[in-house]
């Protein structure tokens, strides 16, 4: 008999699965407490739960929870962690902290088939779909000293890509039967898939980080394919009319690569494309993997743009590199695996 995979469901599911054989719903609410609060990958061992109730669970579900395969610190302290899939395929997560905020980047699948050619992501080709489950289960089961306070969904994978199973993890986290996390603090990053998106600003309030790579639609076409087939100034459009969540953070990844796209050209673009919007920018310096030739913006270049970006009226900020030592920074997940 195949065993339903608890770690992924909605209390209403663990309620359905479990209502025939005469438990209530504070059953299933205890159970989902277990699972994504306590992290109990085996729910035989909880003195929360009845008898019974620990019988039923272990005839019929497993919890869906397990520890990555490995975990590397980096010199700054980030931390990346290996899972590895029923076959045999890898995806990785990051966990940053900075002050009380303690972020855990997700991936949404293993591999990537947006094909980026700067991303080693990318090249590492494409396995497959994450569940809710596991994408969950990443943040619950990597080794943690502090809570989870921030959520990023900008590891392995294009999220609107497995949007139904990133909108279903979205709402898990929010849960208070669940993590608990306040949707302000869960960012979904995207290269932009026209209908995906639409559908997330329609299904979920959390956040929604575009990553543009340049404001003109040719330059883009060269690194990131999918703009042929769905123009990013369709998706800044979605966005500038998003009226659903108010005060849903939205934002442009922009990553800075020298003599690329950090010109003054490109900054008046920018400049834009956005003036007037509620969107954001976040400047992110550019990390090349293994035989690139490229390099990040220098420091002094990415402050001008941000200077510039918040005269003109659009809020703008610079990330930190983090875990490059690791390969954890952005863009170099899976660039330790076989190809
Ligand atoms: S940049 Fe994002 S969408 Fe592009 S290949 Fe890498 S993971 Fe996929």
């Amino acid at each position: 008999m195949n065993k339903t995979i608890l770690c992924g469901l909605t209390i209403d599911e663990i309620y359905e699965i479990m209502q025939s054989s005469g438990f209530r719903m504070d059953h299933a609410r205890a159970t989902a407490n277990q699972i994504y609060k306590k992290g109990l990958s085996d729910l035989s061992e909880s003195n929360k739960l009845s008898k019974k109730l620990k019988m039923f669970i272990k005839e019929k579900t497993l919890s869906g929870l397990f520890l990555p395969e490995s975990s590397f610190i980096s010199s700054d302290g980030t931390q990346k962690s290996v899972f590895r899939r029923h076959d045999g395929r890898c995806y990785e997560t990051v966990m940053m902290s900075e002050g009380k905020r303690t972020t855990v980047c997700v991936s949404t699948q293993s591999g990537c088939r947006m094909g980026c050619p700067f991303c080693m992501t990318g090249r590492y080709g494409f396995y497959g779909n994450l569940t809710a489950g596991e994408i969950l289960n990443q943040i619950i089961s990597i080794p943690l000293s502090r809570p989870v306070t921030h959520v990023v969904f900008m590891g392995m994978g294009e999220p609107m890509d497995n949007i139904d199973n990133v909108v279903k993890a979205c709402t898990v986290m929010m849960a208070e039967w669940g993590l608990v996390i306040s949707r302000r603090n869960i960012t979904v990053s995207t290269v932009g898939i026209t209908g995906k998106v639409k559908q997330f600003i329609k299904e979920s309030p959390c956040n929604l980080a575009f990553s543009l790579y340049s404001p003109f639609p040719d330059e883009r076409r060269a690194v990131v394919p999918v703009e042929k087939s769905y123009p990013s100034i369709d998706i800044i459009e979605i966005m500038k009319s998003d009226d659903k969540h108010k005060d849903r953070r939205l934002s442009i990844a922009y990553i800075m690569i020298n003599g690329i796209n950090d010109s003054d050209k490109h900054l008046e673009g920018l400049i834009k494309l956005l003036k007037g919007s509620r969107i954001r920018v976040n400047l992110i310096p550019y990390h090349p993997g293994p035989d690139d030739v490229n390099r990040s913006s220098s420091e002094k270049r990415m402050q001008h743009f941000r200077h510039n970006l918040t005269i003109s009226g659009i809020s703008a900020s610079v990330r930190k590199s983090r875990g490059q030592d690791i390969s954890a920074a952005c863009g170099l997940l899976a660039s330790q695996f076989e190809q």
